[in-house]
């Protein structure tokens, strides 16, 4: 039985290689921390998210050294100066206030723009940003926030999840007014129940895509709660088509985050899904590091396999024989499981390395 109801239908926009909407798949981005400007680090975090999975990324453009910056970190990305491999992930320029930078941002080689109209001011302006997109043909999420609406609206209104849809309705006119409709579009709350009710509202007066997610979520317990249970409900009521895990952490825990959303859903899978118990007095191998280096140890691989790694033979073979290979700890051994039936016994110090091997040679 699917969770999830059927998929509202959205058109289709392209951002580089990646299609948002209609049928395709629902995409996983994040969002760099480090500063534009400094380009090494920039890509080498691009790179750790992309090996996590992150599909698009967002770079913030305060100034116009950084929205030049997108231009070298293309470059780098896609032809790495040490000659080994290009990584292609469309990059997305995040503009607030000064439309000057999403031009720039645009001309430097930016997939997409990202800006805040509430923010941005005359209309003048966002059809400048309309017309260069358009020339570029690249789109523009029109990224809604409660915290940033339009005075008149939040004075009729007040900050209230119709706000947000009314806000986003305005800016899609006002795109589509000036001949644009390669348009995405997000509603951000910091809370749950305001995001899931405005995107719950604007899927039904529009067929744009969706970029979805629960905004400055906090950190690793509650962005992680919050971000599952709203970004969950959303998709699950079959709305969505993108999302971003907002967390104060590491992007890559974002994109991880993010990819378990859509599996617990049924939505998509991407690499191994790692079953663990929480482990008791039962338990005697060291099973809460094991799980950490098996985990991290599989986050690029490619896999979508069931992996179990339980702390003893009470639940722990049982569940193991389910997954597609697994291990169930004794008095300083591993029990190693593989489709069901037992393979060996593997001392604790070696259980790692070997379930691993394993996962590698799983065919
Ligand atoms: S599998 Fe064993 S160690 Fe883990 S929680 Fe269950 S009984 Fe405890």
């Amino acid at each position: 039985m699917s969770l999830v109801k059927p998929r509202h239908a959205t058109r289709q926009v392209s951002v580089g290689n990646i299609k948002i909407g209609g049928a395709a798949p629902i995409a996983v981005q994040s969002m760099t921390n480090s500063y534009t400007q400094d380009v090494d680090a920039t890509v080498a975090q691009i790179h750790r998210l992309y090996d996590a999975g992150c599909e698009i990324v967002r770079v913030a453009v305060p100034d116009m050294e950084a929205a030049c910056a997108i231009g070298k970190i293309k470059k780098r990305l896609s032809q790495p100066e040490d000659g080994s491999h290009g990584i292609d992930i469309p990059v997305i320029a995040d503009i607030h206030f000064d439309y000057r930078l999403a031009l720039a941002s645009a001309d430097a080689g930016a997939d997409g723009l990202r800006i805040n109209p509430g923010n941005i001011g005359e209309k003048r302006k966002i059809k400048a940003v309309a017309d260069c997109a358009r020339s570029f043909n690249i789109p523009i999420r029109v990224g809604v926030n409660s915290g940033s609406l339009e005075k008149d609206i939040v004075e009729k209104m007040g900050a209230t999840a119709e706000a947000m849809a009314e806000s986003a309705m305005r800016n899609i006119k006002i795109l589509e007014d000036l001949d644009f409709s390669d348009i995405k579009i997000s509603l951000k709350a910091s809370d749950v129940a305001r995001t899931v009710e405005a995107y719950r509202l604007i899927s039904t007066l529009t067929d744009v895509p969706l970029h979805v997610g629960v905004t400055e979520a906090g950190g690793l317990y509650a962005g992680i709660t919050k971000s599952a249970i709203g970004i969950g409900m959303i998709l699950a009521d079959g709305i969505g088509d993108t999302i971003r895990v907002s967390l104060t952490r590491d992007p890559v825990e974002e994109v991880r985050v993010g990819w378990e959303i859509l599996r617990s859903l049924g939505l998509r899978k991407r690499g191994p899904e790692i079953i663990s118990c929480p482990t008791c007095g039962r338990c005697r191998i060291n099973l809460f590091d094991i799980a950490d280096k098996v985990e991290n140890a599989l986050l690029k691989c490619p896999l979508t396999i069931k992996v179990a790694i339980m702390g003893c033979v009470v639940n722990g073979p049982g569940e193991a024989k389910e997954a597609d290979i697994g291990i169930a700890g004794g008095d300083g051994v591993g029990i190693l499981f593989k489709k069901g039936s037992v393979v060996k016994k593997i001392p604790q110090n070696r259980l790692v390395e070997t379930l691993i091997e394993e996962i590698e040679k799983y065919s």
